[in-house]
């Protein structure tokens, strides 16, 4: 664990009138970490980091992003809104210009940007370079949102439901994108709605409803996924059979010597994490 964590955040709370969106929240980030956090539409999330990236302001709570309060202004705030890159839920609006030149503008507000080229490759749009925005599909241009997030080659990355609208294999290669930043020392905080995107990112979850956090994990443990009954599934003279156990591999020894041999079809299924967080929201029994 590092000492400096690259998000702290104690006692987060903020109100729209008399209506209470983040009812206090703790969450900490560590260093080079892809954290995701996971909840229902109006759960509080885009309140939660918007606040951390400086764009609305907490009615209470400690944050510390990168070290820094996020609602300093001056020029403290901007040395360290450099070193942050912003991918927002809303899809940038279209414009007149081309694809490269956005990315080159965007890359004249940061001290140390990636190359232009190489930001657009990595986000599948080199054979779009030249057309303008406002001709881009929509999962097109929402990658044009994440070259404009990571042009500035930061070392803390907010991503709001990055891959919404993109087709499988935009996702897969905006996952390998992802993790090519994580090994290059970049520090994730993501919200997503979809639970293979947490499952396959992220090192911890965290799972927020009505504005709190119910439980914070890594997706292989969130709500004791890991020590769920699991279901063994074999074929038994042509015939399908099951068995739900806490112990599976007592199970599968048991199989394996009353067969002398391989089970046939035999698999091993535990819950996946989307029926995990479907439960902890309350929206599966
Ligand atoms: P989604 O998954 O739909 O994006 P979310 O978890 O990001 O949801 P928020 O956008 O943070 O949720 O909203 C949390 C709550 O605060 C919701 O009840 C929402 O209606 C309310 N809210 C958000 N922004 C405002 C605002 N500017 N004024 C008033 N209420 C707001």
């Amino acid at each position: 664990m590092s000492t400096n964590p690259a998000i702290q955040v104690r006692g987060l709370v903020k109100k729209y009138g008399d209506k209470t969106a983040v009812a206090g929240i703790d969450l900490t980030v560590e260093q080079g970490e892809i954290f995701a956090l996971l909840g229902p539409n109006g759960a509080g999330k885009t309140t939660t980091v918007e606040i951390l990236e400086g764009y609305r302001s907490a009615n209470s709570g400690e944050i510390k992003v990168l070290g820094f309060d996020p609602a300093t202004k001056g020029s403290a705030a901007q040395k360290w809104r450099n070193k942050i890159g912003i991918v927002l839920q809303s899809a940038n609006d279209a414009a007149d210009l081309t694809v490269i030149e956005t990315v080159s503008h965007f890359a004249n507000y940061f001290d140390n940007p990636k190359g232009t080229h190489h930001v657009i490759n990595a986000v599948g749009l080199s054979d779009k370079e030249n057309s303008k925005t406002r001709q881009l599909s929509g999962g097109q241009r929402r990658r044009l949102d994440v070259a404009l997030g990571i042009i500035g080659s930061p070392e803390l990355l907010f991503l709001d439901e990055p891959t919404t609208g993109f087709d499988p294999e935009a996702r897969r290669s905006f996952w390998d994108l992802i993790r090519t930043l994580k090994s290059e020392g970049t520090t994730i905080l993501l919200t997503t709605h979809y639970l293979d995107e947490a499952q396959e990112l992220a090192d911890r979850v965290g799972v927020i409803n009505n504005g709190k956090i119910i439980e914070i994990a890594p997706p292989t443990t969130l709500g004791g996924r890991n020590n769920a009954p699991a279901k063994v599934i074999w074929l038994e003279n042509g015939v399908n059979k099951e068995i739900l156990t806490t112990n599976p591999t007592d199970e599968v020894i048991k199989l394996n010597k009353q067969f002398n041999g391989p089970i046939p079809e035999l698999q091993v299924l535990r819950p996946n994490l989307e029926e995990i967080y479907l439960r902890m929201i309350g929206e599966l029994k």
